[in-house]
């Protein structure tokens, strides 16, 4: 099976920092991807290394047979790559709606549009509800949804969570996960960074563990949540 997108040496630094030291990773259409990790290995950054955020010091990222290395961020979100960004990220002062058509922004396929809102807001009733509210009045939950509901809009071919169950009860974790697994089963490849170990590796079919900027693990999402070095860890058994 060859690789939708494929990492291969990436290094970022901050300064003297080096965040992520020369990683290879590979997503596979249709499927989940994951990134675990404890606070500050290196998941963030890698994440925006690949949305063009941030340089790299080194590596090639080749997406359907193109080489994005280079490519500056507005342009590989032109190709389907869309991040929703840490700490939900919604446009607070604006309403539901208008974050919704935002995500959309850069298309001019109408009729594909309004059948992207609907499937946005059959998959998220409560954003439906809340159409003509203000983004910041959501709860935090919402905003994460509301949040990948914006990302969907563009109708991306890869979609990059970077940890949608940050600060969230565990109840609406479970929540959000559900979705992550329905969105997938449409067909979506996803990339899911997460230092919440257990529920990201329960959903992915492919998974990494990073720490301090190097990839030390990686297997099916199945076979890491039993290996004693993920157990002891990350999920204190
Ligand atoms: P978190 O869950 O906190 O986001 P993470 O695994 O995503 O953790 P990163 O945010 O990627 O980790 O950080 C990796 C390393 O790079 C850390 O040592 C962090 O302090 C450092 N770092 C991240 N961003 C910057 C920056 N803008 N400037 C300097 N150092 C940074």
């Amino acid at each position: 099976m060859s690789a939708l997108l494929e990492v291969s040496g990436l290094k970022v630094n901050f300064g003297h920092v080096e965040a992520v030291k020369g990683i290879d990773f590979a997503l596979h259409e249709g499927q989940i991807t994951t990134l675990v990790g404890a606070n500050g290995a290196g998941k963030s950054t890698t994440l925006l290394a690949l949305s063009g955020l941030v340089a790299k010091a080194a590596g090639r990222v080749v997406f359907a047979g193109n080489d994005i290395t280079r490519m500056p961020a507005h342009k590989i979100v032109d190709r389907g790559i869309s991040q929703v960004a840490e700490g939900r990220a919604t446009l607070t002062t604006l309403t539901v709606r208008e974050n919704l058509e935002l995500g959309a922004y850069h298309r001019n396929d109408a009729q594909a549009i309004a059948a992207d809102y609907e499937y946005v807001l059959a998959l998220f009733p409560r954003l439906r509800e809340r159409l003509d509210g203000l983004a910041g009045n959501l709860s935090g939950g919402e905003q994460q949804m509301l949040a990948i509901a914006r990302a969907l809009m563009a109708r991306p071919r890869v979609l990059l969570l970077d940890e949608p169950s940050m600060g969230l009860a565990p109840l609406i974790v479970q929540e959000i996960f559900l979705i992550i697994k329905a969105i997938n089963q449409e067909g979506l490849t996803i990339f899911l960074v997460e230092q919440n170990v257990r529920q990201a590796l329960k959903v992915a079919h492919r998974a990494y563990v990073i720490e301090t900027g190097e990839i030390v693990l990686e297997g099916t999402g199945e076979a890491l949540l039993d290996h004693p070095r993920v157990l002891e860890a990350y999920l204190g058994v």
